[in-house]
């Protein structure tokens, strides 16, 4: 069997991965926090991970891999987004407001996750559905005395955990500066963080022995991996944004009460996403996320190349040229490979996936193999990297250019609909019609194919 050797962010080194149970691998990655649509940032983790799950299932075919990604429905930046729009007029309960913001947004990550080509986690556990798990810790916490209720608030006493900052190296200076710690005087040391928090009427409460109140963050994620994979799993993951204080939060916690031993095995952080080669930021007005770039018509399977041609331990850079080269490469690797039977993964992408997720070196491998002309090891290995799916053919069928238009005559479509210029309106309609475009308008929105003989020259007088 292959040996999976992975960089433990913990120990910093390289490790060769083993298995801690008998019949699994446990994997556990923060996932996202259901406020609004995913940015091009957060599919990152989404599709490292999804790598992983593909690589683990291949390499332990007999073991259930147990990929926990979790879904934080329960936090502050939801509750405002449900503010807002009662302050907006809304005339609905702000907890009914939140309700239907947690689930449209879990229905919008979900396909948006799906779109990218990453498989569904084995489990995607809502915060909101272990409170009492969560309650249960932290009064395991407090017993031990690692934990004080303070003001209707809980917080965890960082001085009960020898080793925090270990994860990070941080020194305590440093991690007051970097995480901007809310100073209470409440606090018996700055850096304690915040267990469980009391909630007024109109935000989401749960009843506790400290009264109505709400959990931290950072708690979640201890309950959430506990009882889903136990005191003890193999490997914890997410962005390196994560790392403080999240994750050392996680294991202060979680350490505390199960035992140096328990908790995550081995750590893996993915690096930060960039645009053009600046941070990803509203005002820079380069913010978008992996819905915008789906409705300009770039192909999932295409940001997903563009995400594997970076290694996840690095800093990646999302560039147009690079979605160019991405769809040049896919568009002649779905030629060559059209009604060819898949092959087993070749060994070069598999020892390339098995030295630390090398996903560059995989790609050049999945080169190498079309080069040679072996076109079923080229299909079966580029489906482990999650590439050639069948779900993915279509869009090799139209090039990005004309997707674009397309793209670009709906929207002003609805643009001349709104301005009341209906004869815009039908001449676009009617391009369409000429030109062989499908549209389908639905509550979910407009979608589109192409039907035999489309011809994009129809499409040019209305541009
Ligand atoms: P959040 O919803 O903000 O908690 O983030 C969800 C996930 O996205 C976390 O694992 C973050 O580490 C990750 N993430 C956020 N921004 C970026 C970025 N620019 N590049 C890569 N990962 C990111
Ligand atoms: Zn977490």
């Amino acid at each position: 069997m292959t040996e999976i050797t992975l960089y433990n962010t913990a120990k910093r080194r390289d490790e060769t991965l083993k298995p801690l149970k008998d019949g699994e691998v446990s994997l556990y990655l923060c996932g996202p926090t259901v406020y609004d649509r995913a940015h091009l940032g957060n599919a990152r983790p989404a599709v490292v991970f999804d790598v992983l799950y593909r690589l683990l299932q291949h390499t332990y075919p007999d073991r259930q891999i147990k990929y926990v990604r979790n879904i934080t429905d329960v936090d502050d930046k939801i509750n405002e987004t449900a503010r807002a729009r009662k302050a907006a007029g809304d005339p609905r309960s702000v907890e009914d407001l939140i309700a239907e913001r947690t689930e449209e947004t879990v229905g919008w990550y979900r396909e948006d996750m799906a779109a990218l080509g990453n498989l569904s986690p084995w489990q995607e556990p809502r915060a909101t559905a272990y409170i009492p798990q969560m309650v249960e810790m932290i009064e395991a916490l407090i017993a031990k005395g690692a934990a004080y209720e303070a003001e209707g608030h809980v917080l965890f006493n960082v001085d009960a955990y020898e080793h925090y900052g270990q994860l990070s190296g941080r020194s305590t200076d440093d991690m007051i500066a970097g995480a901007r710690v809310e100073v209470a005087p409440y606090k018996k040391n700055p850096m304690d963080f915040v267990l469980w928090k009391p909630s007024d009427a109109e935000t989401p409460g749960w009843e506790s022995p400290w009264g109505r109140g709400r959990p931290g963050w950072h708690i979640e994620c201890s309950a959430m991996s506990k009882a889903l994979l136990g005191e003890r799993f193999d490997i914890h993951g997410g962005g390196i944004d994560l790392q403080f204080p999240h994750h050392e939060n996680e294991i202060a916690q979680s350490k505390c009460l199960c035992g140096e031993d328990s908790f995550a095995n081995i750590w893996m952080h993915n690096e930060m996403l960039q645009v053009e080669g600046k941070k990803m930021s509203k005002s820079l007005g380069n913010f978008f996320t992996v819905r915008d770039l789906l409705d300009k018509g770039v192909p999932g399977e295409v940001i997903r190349y563009v995400f594997l041609m970076t290694h996840y331990a690095k800093p990646m850079d999302w560039t147009e040229e690079k979605a160019r080269q991405a769809e040049a490469a896919l568009r002649k690797w779905g030629a060559l490979t059209e009604g060819i039977e898949p092959s087993a993964t070749a060994a070069s992408v598999e020892d390339a996936l098995a030295d630390d997720l090398n996903t560059p070196a995989a790609l050049s491998a999945l080169h190498a193999l079309a080069s040679a002309g072996d076109l079923a090891g080229l299909k079966g290995s580029a489906r482990m990297l999650g590439l050639l799916a069948d779900e993915f053919g279509q869009w090799r069928e139209v090039d990005i250019d004309t997707s674009s238009q397309i793209e670009a005559l709906l929207a002003a479509r609805i643009d001349a609909r709104e301005a009341k210029d209906f004869v815009r309106a039908d001449a676009i309609r009617d391009a369409f019609v000429a030109a062989g475009v499908e549209v389908k308008d639905s509550a979910e929105g407009t979608t589109w194919s192409l039907k035999a003989g489309f011809d994009p020259s129809k499409l040019e007088d209305v541009l």
